[in-house]
């Protein structure tokens, strides 16, 4: 809408591209028959069910038997975590690495299991720039590791982990997971080396509630949902037929261009901020290997929240929570090392799809005048 605030908040959620409401659209109308019936009305879901998974397997270049419809990243990563243990035979307790700035889903998900007493958690750090250190990897691997769960790219930070080096470390010796919630349609997925792999279709512009699970063929988990069979047996619950077909689409429409078009508005709003505020914005993430989209800056001497309210033209995300005046730094800044007083002042902001030129010169504008009005201070160079 016309007055909305500019939405730079694209890693939090996505809009539903007009292409992909119009592909659900007749799913939710006159093809609403249950997929798993022989009737026409079935036959008619089964085949927009059967359309979605193949442009799905075509976009992460794997068989559609390899893929699984889920309600969205989290059911994909708590089932990989929990299924991979359950799954686990041998007489002792198996033993799971992932990161410390995994998404919740992961890093609940490992706590629980560990807390139940189910499996043993190590949790790699990461360097100041948010990168896992393959070799770290290699290091946490027992001889009853069964499974190493990294995520792809960061969703506050953006940055992008090494998986090829991380897969090299790990093959042979445990099952690999990665959540690529936040990285499908920014940056290219490559399933070489790679077990499982968690999509979210609402971070790619198709609903929220739906999502996938890439299960490399031959690999076994316990289903994490048991009912009727569906999904050959793995997922059990009527498919969201609707869902899918977005999911389907938005895949359909994922194009690598888009990824460099995003950096080069990123860059601009990035170098627009720095040399308007000079040393008071700071980096945090790394500066390359990182989502194109995403910029996540400490503005010194202020907090997020205080910044993001003086600037009411634009929608983007703080990542630190201020309880009674004390800033509790996220999890993911704590494990980059990043000190307080600057991680206090981070605000994440993320382009996407429909991000203009015009879009990004407003919003630099709108947060230099709202840093300048709540410090005073010049440039430090
Ligand atoms: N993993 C990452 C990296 C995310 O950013 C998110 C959502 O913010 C999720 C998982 C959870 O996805 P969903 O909302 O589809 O459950």
């Amino acid at each position: 809408m016309q007055d909305d605030p500019i939405y730079l908040d694209h890693n939090g959620t996505t809009p539903v591209d007009e292409r992909v409401l119009q592909a659900a659209l007749p799913y939710l109308a006159e093809h609403f028959g249950n997929p798993s019936t022989k009737s026409v009305y079935g036959q008619r879901a089964r085949a927009g069910l059967d359309r979605a998974r193949a442009q799905l397997s075509e976009f992460l270049s794997c068989e559609p038997g390899e893929l699984v419809f889920t309600s969205g990243a989290t059911e994909s990563n708590n089932w990989v975590l929990q299924g991979v243990t359950a799954a686990h035979a041998g007489p002792d307790k198996p033993h799971l690495v992932v990161s410390q700035i995994e998404h919740p889903s992961v890093g609940k998900t490992a706590d629980f299991l560990e807390r139940s007493g189910r499996a043993e958690v190590s949790r790699v750090g990461v360097g100041p720039s948010g990168r896992v250190d393959p070799e770290s990897v290699r290091r946490a691997l027992r001889p009853n590791t069964v499974l190493v769960s990294i995520m792809h790219s960061n969703n506050e930070v953006g940055t992008l982990q090494p998986i090829q080096a991380i897969a090299e470390a790990v093959a042979g010796k445990a099952l690999l997971h990665t959540d690529a919630a936040q990285s499908a349609g920014k940056v290219r997925l490559d399933l070489t080396g790679v077990d499982f792999l968690s999509l979210a279709g609402h971070k790619m512009y198709a609903p929220k509630g739906v999502g996938a699970l890439y299960i490399r063929r031959g690999r076994s988990l316990e289903p994490l949902l048991f009912g009727a069979g569906h999904e050959g047996g793995r997922r059990s619950g009527t498919e969201p037929v609707a869902l899918a077909v977005a999911l389907g689409e938005a895949a359909a429409l994922c194009r690598p261009e888009e990824g460099q078009k995003l950096g080069r508005l990123r860059d601009r709003l990035e170098s627009g901020l720095k040399s308007a505020l000079g040393a008071n914005v700071q980096l945090n993430g790394h500066p390359t290997e990182r989502l194109p989209n995403t910029l996540n800056l400490s503005f010194l001497h202020t907090t997020g929240a205080e910044l993001t309210a003086r600037c009411p033209e634009l929608a983007a995300s703080t990542g630190p929570a201020c309880h009674d005046g004390v800033v509790r730094l996220s999890h993911v800044l704590q494990a980059m090392g990043v000190e307080p007083e600057v991680g206090k002042g981070a605000v994440r902001l993320t382009l996407g799809r429909s991000t203009t030129e015009d879009e990004v010169d407003r919003a630099l504008a709108a947060l230099v005048a709202g840093y300048r009005a709540l410090v005073d201070r010049p440039a430090v160079r």
